[in-house]
């Protein structure tokens, strides 16, 4: 019954707020979104293999922030890096990638988790296959995105997701 109404609550806030659209270009991975209403001081693009759960605070993992221009404006899209991406609620930080990776692009940030440097990641994939937890994908129409607006205390507040 509860996921029920979960289910309903987020096909009513999904057609109330819209939802995201996935599409590649040679740059990589896009996604897009509808016009929405708020002031934001920047948007947060989450992404993850499990459908969105309000219930969730910590769902997904960043794959983008996303600022407002000069004049304050904040896009309706954002390329993504065809760079490979750590899931850190996954990644257990056993080095395997940090010592597989050709071009040193993986480091363990102070949190202990597995960071991908987008900038020199060459989207090879090794990472990918020899974590032994799957914590590293690169984004993918199969996944399911949020979008989340961060107000001025820093909290985040979803906007729209990705349906499937
Ligand atoms: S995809 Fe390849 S280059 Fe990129 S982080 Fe993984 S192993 Fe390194």
């Amino acid at each position: 019954m509860k996921a029920l109404i979960t289910a309903v609550l987020l096909l009513s806030a999904a057609a109330a707020f819209g939802s995201l659209t996935f599409s590649q270009d040679a740059g990589g991975s896009i996604i897009e979104w509808e016009p929405f209403e708020g002031n934001y001081e920047s948007l947060v693009l989450r992404a993850s293999d499990t459908e969105y759960d309000v219930e969730e605070p910590e769902w997904g993992t960043v794959v983008a922030t996303v600022m407002p221009d000069e004049e304050g404006i904040l896009p309706t899209s954002v390329q993504l890096p065809a760079a490979f991406i750590v899931d850190r609620s996954k990644c257990i930080a056993d080095n395997i990638c940090v010592n597989q990776c050709p071009t040193g692009a993986i480091s363990i940030d102070t949190d202990g988790k597995a960071v991908i440097d987008a900038n020199s990641c060459i989207a090879c994939g090794i990472c990918a296959a020899v974590c032994p937890v799957n914590a590293i994908f690169a984004p993918n129409s199969s996944l399911y995105y949020g979008l989340f607006g961060v107000n001025e205390e820093g909290m985040e507040e979803f906007i729209q997701g990705s349906p499937q």
